[in-house]
């Protein structure tokens, strides 16, 4: 069965709607419970268990040192290009913007990675927005080419791609890929996606299983927070997180939790998320999906994100900036969003140092990749390769 076919069924909209039902009674019966299931999952999101925060953040602590250790793997984006066609409504690379669009060749992109590489990262994130004219798969192949040398990850976040395109990404060096749904609520979406080939749910929708047959090692999803209620998308989340975990088990699956905060000014934040509800829906996830990575960006300030380090994250970003070009030349135009947390990388990392944790810069090697991809053509055979 499809993920879409699941979620459907899951009726998400009718357990939403039951959150409010649940008692305090019920909440108390699940806190402390090291293995809860998807109804208790349903309890620790509702309602009635936002006084609850510190119980469940002790049973996250727990869950997440004895999975992961103190370990904080460190990952930094590099924007190749803020051209896109779509027109979300949030964004600042809408294509009806008026900023300066930038893709960036070969050259540039190598001297953007230089800069990381120099801050120490091992991990980088490649981030474009929707524009196959100018960032078309062969372009990505040959930057995947190009990296894949000195870092030992590279990860994606584009535009929904085909199986075969995964594929060639995952053969050219890719191994991880994020892809956020943005809302799994249709109705929503559709509002929010007015134009342009994103306004297609399904095929956004659908891009993690083509890319799970494709060999892909890591996957990163998450919902934009402040687009739709944030307990209903914590249950569609919670669903799709274990669908993927259990479809593709050699996938390490992650979940981010991008909050708008500085919205572009034409738009208002339809259903914003308070502090108090980000910590409730992360803590609560943890405790459902025991080996969910978490993961926290510089859309967050500092003291927030040190304060979440010890309740389950598991990775974070650091130095970020989000117009390309903008490791070399620092610009204020032509960024996606504003980031909160304008620490350097070694500042961050000293910030997790002194709540106890380890900042990690690799966790990965090519040489693993090599093993990984071979173990994902046989996959791609057993599985048909037919997507
Ligand atoms: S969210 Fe992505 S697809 Fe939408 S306008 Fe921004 S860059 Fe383009």
């Amino acid at each position: 069965m499809s993920f879409a076919e699941v979620l459907e069924k899951s009726n998400a909209p009718n357990l939403r709607a039951g959150l409010d039902e649940i008692s305090i009674s019920r909440v108390e019966r699940t806190l402390g419970r090291q293995q809860v299931d998807f109804s208790d999952f349903l309890a620790l999101i509702s309602p009635a268990a936002e006084d609850y925060l510190e119980v469940m953040a002790e049973t996250a602590r727990a869950i997440t040192l004895r999975r992961f250790g103190r370990i904080v793997l460190m990952y930094a984006p590099l924007y190749l290009s803020n051209e896109c066609t779509n027109s979300c409504l949030y964004c600042g690379f809408n294509v009806h913007r008026d900023i300066p669009r930038i893709t960036l060749d070969l050259n540039q992109v190598f001297d953007e990675a230089q800069q990381l590489k120099k801050l120490g990262f091992g991990h980088i994130l490649l981030v474009s927005g929707e524009a196959p004219k100018y960032v078309p798969v062969s372009h990505l192949e040959n930057i995947l080419n190009l990296l894949r040398e000195d870092f030992p990850s590279l990860s994606l976040e584009i535009y929904p791609l085909s199986y075969p395109a995964y594929v060639q990404m995952v053969d050219a060096g890719a191994d991880g890929l994020t892809l956020y749904q943005e809302t799994y609520d249709r109705d929503v979406y559709d509002i929010m996606h007015p134009a342009g080939k994103k306004k297609n749910f399904d095929w956004r929708l659908d891009a993690a299983e083509r890319a799970g047959q494709a060999g892909f090692r890591r996957f990163g999803i998450g919902s934009l927070l402040g687009l739709n209620d944030w307990r209903y998308e914590a249950i569609a989340l919670a669903i799709h997180a274990d669908y993927l975990m259990k479809r593709f088990w050699r996938t390490q699956v992650s979940i981010s939790f991008p909050r708008l905060r500085n919205a572009p000014e034409d738009f208002n934040i339809p259903a914003p998320v308070s502090d108090k509800s980000l910590v409730q829906m992360m803590l609560a996830l943890r405790i459902f999906l025991h080996d969910a990575g978490i993961v926290i960006s510089t859309r967050e300030p500092a003291g927030l994100r040190n304060s979440l380090i010890p309740l389950g994250v598991t990775q974070m970003s650091a130095g970020s900036r989000t117009e390309p070009g903008g490791y070399s030349h620092p610009s204020e135009e032509g960024a996606q969003f504003m980031v909160d947390d304008h620490r350097s990388p070694a500042e961050v990392a000293d910030a997790i140092h002194r709540v106890g944790y380890e900042p990690v810069w690799k966790d990965w090697d090519r040489v693993m990749h090599e093993g990984y991809r071979n173990a994902a053509y046989n996959q791609r055979d057993a599985q048909g390769s037919n997507r």
